[in-house]
């Protein structure tokens, strides 16, 4: 396909536009590449961090946790948004090793925050489909929350809706044996994936995390509002949390608050902020 387009181009525009498109693939590998590598060290360097975003009970008005999410600084590229940089890392298996960190951190930080007399509900941690499906994937949450002496129950891990399709069996039982620890399980991005409703009767889920797509539709009309509402009658009937993502509106918030979505995550409360701003802000929303 690459070199049909190329084709199209040298035909168009001569062989100077053929070699400038050549020239940005290159320059699109190699950025891959330079990503790559500085990925490998980064680990080790310490250039990660994790941010947290607040999430509100609608109906208390309440803190009642936070999403950690992974930010990285190297010192060439500069910061690096996850984007950039997730897929990379699942492809080449890295994902393992900085998900096991991020794993660490986060638990480590909700015990710091409990002790300090935070009333946090839980902190939320991202888990991609490859981490989930490593077969150390259950021992190795098992012992941080050993070693951080973190009561499982403040942990709740966020997959996708993706995951649900493939692996089924697999995906079960590890489902299952986190439930089985007293961890929440989250689906992220909820709506999205296309899961059948018999396949979330199978699974033991805490909570949906309607995603931000629909929640942009509110605004535009019907259609986007009638998925949410069929969603948060879903959610209710199924006895799960509910949380709506990528909130930035009041519109969106009195149209949510109407439908009695109870939780919300968004710009329009708090941006992702790090360690020491979350702890400010918690302090503030908790008035310490
Ligand atoms: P996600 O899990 O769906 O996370 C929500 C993303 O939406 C975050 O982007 C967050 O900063 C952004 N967001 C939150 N509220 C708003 C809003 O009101 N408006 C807009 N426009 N955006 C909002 P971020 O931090 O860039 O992360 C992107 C994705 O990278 C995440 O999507 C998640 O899939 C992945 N990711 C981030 N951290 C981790 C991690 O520790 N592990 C894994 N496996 N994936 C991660
Ligand atoms: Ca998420
Ligand atoms: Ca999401
Ligand atoms: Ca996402």
């Amino acid at each position: 396909k690459n070199a049909d387009i190329a084709m199209y181009f040298s035909k168009r525009m001569g062989p100077n536009m053929f070699s400038f498109y050549e020239q940005s693939m290159n320059a699109d590998a190699l950025k891959r590449m330079t990503i790559e590598n500085h990925l490998r060290q980064a680990l080790g360097r310490g250039e990660f961090a994790l941010h947290y975003q607040p999430q509100f009970d609608l109906v208390t008005g309440e803190v009642c946790g936070a999403e950690a999410l992974l930010r990285w600084h190297n010192w060439e590229l500069g910061n690096v948004p996850p984007i950039e940089f997730i897929s990379i890392a699942e492809e080449n298996g890295m994902i393992v090793a900085i998900g096991e960190w991020v794993m660490r951190t986060a638990c480590r930080q909700t015990r710091t925050w409990l002790d300090q007399g935070l009333p946090l509900q839980r902190i939320a941690v991202n888990v991609s489909v490859n981490q989930f499906t490593h077969t150390d994937f259950l021992n190795m949450v098992k012992s941080i929350l050993e070693e951080t002496t973190l009561d499982p129950q403040y942990l709740e891990i966020e997959i996708t809706e993706s995951l649900l399709v493939k692996n089924v069996p697999e995906t079960t039982n590890i489902l299952h044996a986190l439930k089985k620890m007293n961890i929440r399980i989250a689906i992220d991005d909820f709506g999205t994936g296309y899961s059948s409703m018999s396949r979330l009767k199978e699974i033991p889920i805490d909570c949906l995390k309607i995603d931000k797509t629909f929640v942009d539709g509110i605004a535009i009309g019907k259609r986007d509002q009638s998925i949410i509402t069929a969603i948060i009658a879903m959610a209710e009937g199924m006895n799960l949390r509910l949380i709506a993502e990528g909130v930035e509106t009041t519109g969106q918030v009195d149209f949510l608050r109407v439908k009695q979505c109870q939780e919300v995550q968004g710009y329009l409360f708090s941006k992702p902020l790090s360690t020491q701003q979350v702890e400010v802000f918690f302090q503030k929303a908790f008035s310490l």
